[in-house]
């Protein structure tokens, strides 16, 4: 799967080349190549920015360079392209998966006060946010979309883990122990020791049961 990622700030990508994702990159699984969109700014002065017409609002990044880009990267429009934004649907497990079906995903990273909405609903398929708070940039909103869906993609990790773990069938995971038995007097439970794959089952059932209740629990 291929990710290009249009940033003011390629420095910033390092936690994409490291561990599993660094691993699958280095495989050939994932191809992840960052784009400064400030390379096809026409400005002298190289800007990408100028200030919003909103009153009070701060800078907004102006259209012209990343339409400019996205005309230079991806100029039949091939790609799926996704704004990230606070100001949009949540992603959730769902669609983590469908992405992941992609062959090549373009992520903008907004920066300041945004983007011009223009240049969105000009050149994009998709806006998503990765939860109700607000970040400085949308660097680290995009990192968590090449993660969480990449993932998916074959070969980047074991598969087994991919089916037993929070928000598959609608549950969060319960918990997790390795050694010792016992620490700080606090011992793992006796059942995942028993051999007894019927009785572990039905524990994993009800602790993850319990989990979901506590952190998720449903609308009454
Ligand atoms: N003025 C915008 C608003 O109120 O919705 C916030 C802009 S934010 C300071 C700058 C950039 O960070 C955004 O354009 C976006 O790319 C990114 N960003 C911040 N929070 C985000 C979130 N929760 N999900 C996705 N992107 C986010």
């Amino acid at each position: 799967m291929r990710w290009t990622i249009l940033t003011l700030f390629p420095e910033m990508f390092v936690p994409l080349k490291t561990s599993i994702l660094g691993r699958a990159s280095k495989a050939g699984k994932l191809q992840i190549e960052m784009v400064n969109f400030r390379d096809y700014t026409v400005d002298k002065h190289r800007k990408v920015d100028d200030h919003s017409y909103s009153p009070g609002a701060g800078l907004v990044l102006a259209c012209q360079p990343i339409a400019d880009c996205l005309k230079a990267i991806d100029p039949e429009h091939k790609a799926h392209r996704i704004f990230m934004t606070p100001a949009a649907p949540i992603l959730s497990q769902d669609r983590v998966v469908e992405l992941s079906h992609y062959e090549h995903i373009i992520v903008l990273c907004g920066h300041y006060e945004g983007v011009d909405q223009r240049v969105i609903d000009a050149c994009f398929d998709e806006v998503i946010s990765i939860g109700e708070y607000v970040l400085t940039g949308g660097e680290i909103p995009a990192m968590v979309l090449v993660d969480a869906v990449s993932r998916y993609v074959d070969g980047v990790i074991n598969q087994d883990s991919l089916t037993m773990e929070s928000y598959v069938d609608g549950k969060l995971e319960y918990p997790q122990y390795t050694r010792p038995r016992v620490w700080n007097g606090m011992a793992v439970p006796e059942v995942l020791f028993s051999g007894n794959h019927a009785a572990i089952q039905k524990w994993k059932d009800e602790a993850s049961a319990a989990v979901t209740e506590k952190y998720r629990p449903k609308k009454k």
